[in-house]
């Protein structure tokens, strides 16, 4: 039986030394100090909103009711959402307007509520989602995040969580340093990926084939750099299981300061993509979606 308000409790207490992500900045956030992460106990969210542009069994035909948080424990040279991620667009919301939000969501008619980027408002997450159950939230919860997340962290978000959607960005700590500043992201992220397969296992659908409780691994193919998709992969096959459901995206564009990195400063060839398809192929990882791809040198 899991203890939903102690562990609310504990999420909460963490934030007094934060260290709800594996950066342990260990600054007050209840008092309104912040990390790395630029955020304080204050909700700032970029949006809240239907979103058609998930995996399909996330998106389904209503569509995945996406709360989408400002700031982020990452800071990649290469992130698509930087003007929300690092330069911290949106706006204050309440928490009590956080739990209206996912009410208003599920009557809209969305498959799930998304919070996507969630990691440094883990406490507010587990409260609003224990709340809003409280009064009639049926729907699941995902969430979908980086991937560098602390094992004490999501235990306490057992329950809590029905879906999560991480990435496994790279696969050595040298290419986490260089385009995320984090020098362990490898090991971080890898015992990660584990513990939230031991919580929600494999995906599992509805008789629509919408997505009900599980995990789906997300990696962004990255230019030039073939041994870091091969070595997620392996990782995915070897420790997690070959029938994970997996994500492979192409849609890599050099956002950011993706242009200062020589070899991330162009996008994804046709080539590079369908040598990671093979790959994934090859190594029997045969749930899960590939892309097409528009974009050419
Ligand atoms: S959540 Fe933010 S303040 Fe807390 S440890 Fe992570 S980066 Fe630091």
């Amino acid at each position: 039986m899991i203890d939903f308000e102690g562990n609310i409790e504990k999420l909460y207490s963490i934030m007094d030394k934060c260290e709800l992500c594996p950066r342990k900045c260990k600054v007050n956030r209840n008092k309104g100090q912040k990390g790395f992460c630029r955020t304080s106990h204050k909700i700032f969210i970029a949006s809240c909103n239907t979103h058609i542009g998930e995996e399909s069994p996330i998106s389904g035909s209503r569509g995945s009711g996406t709360i989408f948080f400002s700031n982020c424990n990452l800071n990649c040279v290469f992130c698509q959402n930087y003007p929300i991620s690092q330069l911290g667009n949106g706006r204050e919301m309440s928490f009590d307007d956080l739990v209206e939000s996912m009410l208003r969501l599920q009557e809209r008619g969305v498959h799930n509520i998304n919070f996507v980027t969630p990691t440094h408002y883990g406490a507010h997450i587990a409260k609003a989602v224990y709340l809003s159950r409280k009064r009639g939230l049926t729907i699941p919860v995902v969430y979908n995040c980086s991937g560098y997340e602390s094992v004490e962290i999501l235990k306490l978000l057992e329950g809590t969580i029905d879906i999560y959607l991480p990435d496994i960005k790279y696969s050595r700590d040298e290419l986490a340093f260089k385009y995320s500043g984090i020098k362990n992201y490898v090991e971080v992220n890898r015992s990660a990926l584990k513990e939230m397969k031991r919580q929600v296992g494999n995906l599992t659908l509805d008789k629509n084939g919408i997505a009900k409780r599980g995990i789906i691994v997300r990696h962004l193919v990255l230019p030039s750099i073939f041994e870091n998709t091969k070595n997620a992969l392996d990782f995915i096959a070897k420790e997690l299981s070959t029938d994970t459901f997996v994500s492979l995206m192409a849609q890599y564009h050099p956002a950011n300061k993706a242009h200062e990195f020589k070899e991330l400063s162009r996008c994804l060839t046709e080539k590079e993509y369908e040598e990671a398809v093979k790959y994934l192929e090859k190594i029997g990882l045969e749930n899960g979606w590939v892309q097409g791809l528009n974009n050419e040198d």
